[in-house]
């Protein structure tokens, strides 16, 4: 059997209503999977794959949507079921009509995830691990921001490095911030739910004019983390940011913070897209090193 076909009764069986699709439509923009389109007459899903060892990477992705869908803030696509079809792991959601912000629709964005910012649990960290692009994310739970942060973030990332042969100075910078990590941020923020990848590419407007946040890497940590990523390529623009502020002003401290948060970006960068990013990672522990 077809792929499609398989997935097809899938989406049938937890719909309860038949499905009968037409050719899938390739679409472009992702990073790690392959997307399609998936539409009878009237009903279009969107569905990615990858190959069969990755579904948990997809059903930690599920998980995520879910949760953030539960705070009824942002729009986030709903995800609808997940499964291994022909050799291939494949996500099934929703699919909507991503387009441009319309007028006030950065406005919108911005207190819509200060407000899904509010969701919050007992720890840093989440109930399952899961992945940043196709890259392994742990997230034991922890009651210190600033040892997971350190441990699971940082200290992760930099381990990955030097195993793909990144070691050299930037290990020893890396270890030299991790040392002094305590000097640079002393900060309890409360264990908010984050989309945990939040760069331009992973967010959009449905047709109503509504922002929508889709391909997450979920956990619970410091909301700044979440800010200091949209800044990272591109940034948001002043309307987005004037209306989180707003809505949740931020503590003294963020520009220091976000370089440190975005560190593990570019060390992720690094990581999956090679030594284009060696660079910017050594420059910006080098600017967190001389803050210390
Ligand atoms: P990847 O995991 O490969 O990075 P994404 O989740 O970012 O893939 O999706 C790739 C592109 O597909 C996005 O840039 C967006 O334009 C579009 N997209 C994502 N989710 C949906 C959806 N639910 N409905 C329609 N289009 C979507």
């Amino acid at each position: 059997m077809q792929p499609w076909q398989i997935i097809a009764e899938h989406i049938a069986q937890v719909t309860g209503t038949p499905f009968d699709p037409l050719e899938p439509r390739h679409i472009g923009g992702g990073c790690i999977n392959t997307a399609v389109r998936l539409m009878d007459g009237g009903r279009g899903y969107f569905v990615k794959l990858n190959s069969a060892s990755l579904i948990d990477m997809f059903e930690a992705e599920s998980d995520g949507l879910q949760a953030m869908s539960e705070t009824e803030t942002i729009r986030v696509p709903k995800s609808l079921c997940s499964g291994i079809a022909d050799g291939q792991s494949y996500l099934v959601m929703e699919y909507i009509d991503m387009g441009h912000a319309g007028r006030d629709g950065s406005a919108k964005a911005g207190r819509q995830l200060a407000e899904m910012h509010r969701a919050n649990w007992t720890s840093y960290g989440w109930h399952r691990d899961n992945t940043i692009g196709s890259t392994p994310q742990p997230n034991s739970p922890n009651d210190s921001w600033i040892d997971f942060w350190r441990e699971q973030r940082l200290g992760f990332q930099l381990n990955l490095a030097e195993r793909n042969g990144y070691g050299g100075s930037l290990r020893r910078g890396g270890e030299r911030l991790l040392e002094g990590f305590h000097a640079l941020i002393d900060h309890q923020p409360q264990p908010s739910l984050l989309h945990g990848d939040l760069w331009g590419g992973n967010m959009a407007y449905d047709p109503e004019g509504n922002p929508v946040i889709y391909d997450p890497a979920v956990y619970y940590g410091d909301r700044e983390a979440d800010l200091a990523m949209t800044e990272l390529f591109g940034g948001f623009g002043n309307a987005f940011y004037d209306a989180y502020r707003e809505s949740w002003p931020l503590e003294p401290g963020y520009s220091t913070r976000k370089v440190l948060y975005n560190l593990y970006h570019i060390l992720n960068h690094l990581n999956l897209f090679g030594s284009g990013y060696l660079g910017q990672a050594s420059s910006m522990i080098d600017r967190l090193l001389a803050e210390i």
